[in-house]
C-alpha cells in the first residue's frame, strides 16, 4: 500500500526531527549554561544572542520541516479534452462557442480523440502550424473529407487559415447540405454511395420516409467528389525574345522541411521555414506573375520557363523581382513567408509542365 507507507515516512521522519530537535536545543542550553558559568556579567547580551540565534535556526527547520512534507496531491482539474473544439450538432446555423466566444488556445496542442466511434459533426479552429493532413490524421478521417466539408478548401487544402472554422465529419465521407429537389437516391448516386449508406447512418438522423428539406445537412459515409482541378490565372502576353530561358533542370527554391506532399488535392509541395528565408528561382525564365493573388496564394510569382515549364512560388513574404523580367537560376527572388492562406511561414511550390502540375519531388536533385 502506497499510501500507508508514505504515512509512515512522514511520521518516521517527524519523529527524526523532533528528535534531532531535542539534541540540538539541549547543545544550545549546555553551551549557554557553561558561557554563564565562564563570564557571569555578560549574561544578559548572550541570553539575548542566543535566542535570536535559536530563533533564526529555529525559523529554518521549520521551513526545511514543511519543505519535505508533502503536500496532498491536487486532482486533476476536471476538464473536457479540449475546449477549443465546439462539439455541436450541425444542422445549420452558425457553429456555436461553448466558451464566451474566445479562441483559447488549449493547454495541448493536440486532441485527445477518445475511443469510441464519434457521432457528431464537430467544428474545429485552425491553429497555427496546421495542415489538412495533420487534422485529417488527429479527427481520423481522410484528407479529402476534410476538404469535402469546407467549401473552400475543396480544391485547395493551402486555403487553410489561422482561425478558420473547420466543419469534421464523423467519418470519410461528404458532407452534403441539401438543396430543393434533392433526393436521397440523387444524393447516393451522386457520390457513389448506396442510399443506405445514408438512411442508415445514425448521425443523419433519418426517418422513413427520409422527407428531405432544404438546408439540411447530410453525412454521406464513404461518399466522393470528384477531383477537378483549377489553376491560378497567369499571364498569356508574349514573352520576348531576349527572355531568359530554362535550362531544363530544378534547383531547390528554399530549404527548409517538406510540410506537404504532392498528393491528388495538392499538386504542389510545401516548404516550410522561416519568415525572410531566401526563395531562388528553380530555373531561369521569365517573371509573368508578380502580385497578390486573391484565391488564397498571398503573394506569388509565376516564372515562364520558356520551354514549355512553368514555377510557381506562393506565400512569399517580399518578392525582389518584377513582372516582366528575367531572372537567372538560383537568383533571389523573394523571401518566404505565410501570405495569404498559411498556417506557418512556407513556400508553395509549384511546377507545371504546360497545363499539368508535376510532382517537385521527382524533378528536384
Ligand atoms: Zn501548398
Amino acid at each position: 500500500m502506497v499510501e500507508s507507507s508514505e504515512k509512515r515516512d512522514k511520521f518516521e521522519f517527524l519523529d527524526e526531527s523532533i528528535s534531532w530537535w531535542r539534541r540540538f536545543s539541549g547543545e544550545i542550553g549546555r553551551r549557554l549554561r557553561e558561557q554563564l558559568a565562564i563570564e557571569p556579567g555578560l549574561v544578559k547580551e548572550k541570553r539575548w544572542r542566543y535566542a535570536s540565534h535559536v530563533t533564526v535556526v529555529l525559523l529554518i527547520s521549520l521551513v526545511i520541516l514543511v519543505g519535505q512534507w508533502k503536500m496532498p496531491k491536487a486532482e486533476p482539474p476536471a476538464v473536457r479534452p479540449d475546449h477549443w473544439l465546439t462539439i455541436s450538432r450541425s444542422r445549420g446555423g452558425a457553429p456555436e462557442w461553448e466558451d464566451n466566444g474566445s479562441l483559447i488556445k488549449a493547454p495541448v496542442p493536440h486532441t485527445t480523440i477518445p475511443e469510441r466511434p464519434r457521432l457528431e459533426v464537430i467544428t474545429y479552429t485552425v491553429q497555427s502550424g496546421d495542415s489538412v493532413f495533420g487534422i485529417a490524421e488527429r479527427f481520423d478521417v481522410s484528407p479529402q473529407t476534410i476538404m469535402w466539408s469546407n467549401g473552400r478548401l475543396e480544391d485547395n487544402p493551402d486555403l487553410l487559415g489561422v482561425g478558420q472554422e473547420l466543419v469534421i465529419l464523423p467519418t470519410s465521407g461528404v458532407y452534403h447540405i441539401v438543396e430543393e429537389g434533392d433526393t436521397l437516391e440523387g444524393i447516393a448516386q451522386k457520390y457513389k454511395v448506396e442510399v443506405s449508406a445514408i438512411a442508415d447512418y445514425e448521425v443523419n438522423g433519418l426517418k422513413e420516409p427520409y422527407e428531405l428539406t432544404a438546408g439540411m445537412a447530410l453525412v454521406v459515409p464513404g461518399g466522393e467528389k470528384p477531383y477537378i482541378p483549377k489553376f491560378v490565372h497567369r499571364y498569356t502576353g508574349p514573352i520576348p525574345e531576349d527572355a531568359a530561358k530554362g535550362t531544363g533542370n530544378f534547383v531547390w527554391p528554399a530549404s527548409g522541411s517538406i510540410t506537404q506532399k504532392f498528393w491528388s488535392h495538392h499538386r504542389a509541395i510545401d516548404i516550410g521555414g522561416y519568415k525572410g528565408a531566401p526563395v531562388v528561382a528553380s530555373d531561369s525564365g521569365f517573371v509573368v506573375y508578380a502580385g497578390w493573388d486573391d484565391s488564397g496564394y498571398g503573394r506569388m510569382l509565376l516564372i515562364d520557363h520558356g520551354n514549355g515549364w512553368h514555377t510557381l512560388y506562393a506565400h512569399l513574404d517580399i518578392y525582389l523581382v518584377d513582372y516582366e523580367q528575367s531572372v537567372a537560376q538560383g537568383q533571389q527572388i523573394g523571401t518566404m513567408g505565410q501570405t495569404g492562406n498559411a498556417t506557418g511561414p512556407h513556400l508553395h511550390l509549384e511546377i507545371w509542365e504546360r497545363n499539368s502540375k508535376r510532382n517537385p519531388l521527382l524533378l528536384l536533385p
